[in-house]
């Protein structure tokens, strides 16, 4: 965790490709390397023990960092325009260390209603199991998230656009209601990609990603980074930001604060305390994988987001379909926020509605309706992920949200007729035809 090797100056698109390797081994081998080890040899035992200690920063034990990760986190940094960050083993774990470490001892988290099933079983039942209380609220009222912070709240959290009826959040509001509060806004960004939006440019001070979705791109394997964006300033107010600010017994009461500063701190926290005690680490490989998905990004989003409009557009004049949840869409409630924090396109993960009545929480028929269409999709495949080269479709309802209340998965705006869409690099026609000779079914 360092910061970026790119120069600074360059644009997106060469970013992707360069931040954070530089050849220079006795093998230069143009692309980054995949170390593949588990552990690293010290100099010495001086040596060994600085590492130890934090008073040195390098390779010690790949639990904690390795090289390969340590160029993902400098690409992704650099494409977020961040300071630092982590790569660790998944969005999930992604989500969990960055809010551990912000919560702290208890720390009350605010988080948005709009958010992904994972995430709100993480946080309604794993922190409530840890005595971290979450509130949610509907992250378009800006009095509800006024009003849900309390004197121990610690982080305000929302995604950039949230999956699956890809909301847009206002993400300067709520950044100001936290900075007002004094505390920081996570942004969870995998929807968004910091191709079509970066929220540390409206405000937001960490940005998490799940890996495994855009920035991969291929769908082979798992990963998270969250990025510090070196905007928080935990000294303001050190009482409240005892993790950071307070003697560390464990470091031979070094104080992270001081050691590491404004955009570092965070990440030592978290490398040395959350993932070197719990071991969501990001496998070298994974890490490279990752790498090779990043250097394309731009193409396949810009690629990928304009076959999502296609597609939008089209189920938006189909009688089989009662909505389409897709903020470039006019009319789209979000359509206004698109137009200002997307100004390049639309994120590609997006759902529409089924035409049809629902009776009940758990109506049959409303199940029998998704299953008719989706089991018969050929080309368009069912499978539980986003953003990668194929298109996928899933049902919210019985899949990703489906350990959600009704009322809870209401106030995210998924009902029993919700079909969520990932629009890959396939060639749009045939996506149409499918989803034209699937919904002639119903
Ligand atoms: N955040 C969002 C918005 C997601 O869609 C997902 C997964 O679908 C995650 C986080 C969790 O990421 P992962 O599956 O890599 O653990």
């Amino acid at each position: 965790m360092t910061a970026s090797a790119d120069p600074g100056s360059t644009a997106f698109a060469t970013r992707q490709i360069q931040a954070g390797y530089l050849p220079g081994t006795p093998q230069n081998s143009a692309v980054p390397p995949i170390y593949q080890t588990a552990a690293f040899q010290f100099a010495s035992l001086a040596d060994a023990a600085d590492l130890f200690a934090l008073r040195k920063a390098g390779n010690l034990y790949s639990r904690n960092a390795s090289p390969t990760q340590q160029v993902l986190e400098d690409r992704v940094t650099a494409l977020e325009g961040g300071v630092s960050a982590v790569a660790v083993a998944s969005g999930q774990a992604a989500v969990a260390v960055t809010l551990l470490a912000l919560a702290g001892r208890g720390g009350h988290i605010v988080a948005a209603d709009q958010l992904y099933g994972g995430t709100v079983d993480l946080l309604q039942e794993t922190f409530d199991d840890f005595g971290i209380p979450v509130t949610f609220v509907n992250q378009d009222d800006a009095d509800a998230w006024r009003a849900a912070i309390r004197p121990d709240t610690r982080v305000l959290f929302a995604e950039s656009v949230a999956n699956p009826i890809a909301q847009v959040l206002d993400i300067r509001l709520v950044a100001d209601i936290a900075h007002e509060a004094g505390v920081p806004l996570v942004i969870d960004n995998t929807v968004g990609t910091p191709y079509l939006v970066r929220p540390g440019e409206h405000g937001a001070d960490f940005v998490v990603h799940s890996a495994t979705k855009f920035l991969s791109g291929h769908g082979t394997s798992l990963g998270g980074v969250v990025v510090d964006q070196g905007t928080f300033d935990f000294g303001a107010e050190p009482q409240r930001w005892p993790q950071f600010t307070a003697p560390y017994a464990r470091f031979g009461e070094l104080v992270l604060w001081e050691r590491f500063g404004i955009g570092f701190a965070f990440g030592a926290l978290v490398k040395s305390k959350y993932v070197h005690d719990l071991g969501p680490s990001l496998s070298p490989f994974n890490a490279w994988q990752i790498l090779q998905g990043i250097e394309t990004l731009d193409l396949r989003v810009a690629r990928q987001s304009a076959t999502a409009l296609t597609i939008a557009e089209h189920l938006a004049q189909h009688p089989k379909v009662a909505a389409v949840h897709h903020p470039g869409l006019t009319g789209n409630p979000w359509n206004a926020l698109a137009q200002r924090y997307l100004p390049r396109g639309v994120p590609s993960v997006f759902s529409f509605d089924l035409a049809g009545d629902i009776d009940g929480d758990e109506d049959p028929a409303a199940h029998a309706r998704a299953a008719r269409v989706i089991d018969n999709l050929t080309v368009v495949r069912l499978i539980a992920n986003i953003g990668d080269a194929r298109s996928m479709v899933a049902h919210p309802a019985s899949m990703t949200h489906s350990h959600l209340s009704p009322a809870q998965r209401a106030a995210a705006g998924i009902s029993l007729n919700t079909i969520r869409f990932s629009a890959g690099l396939e060639d749009p026609a045939d996506l149409v035809a499918d989803l034209n000779q699937a919904l002639a079914l119903l």
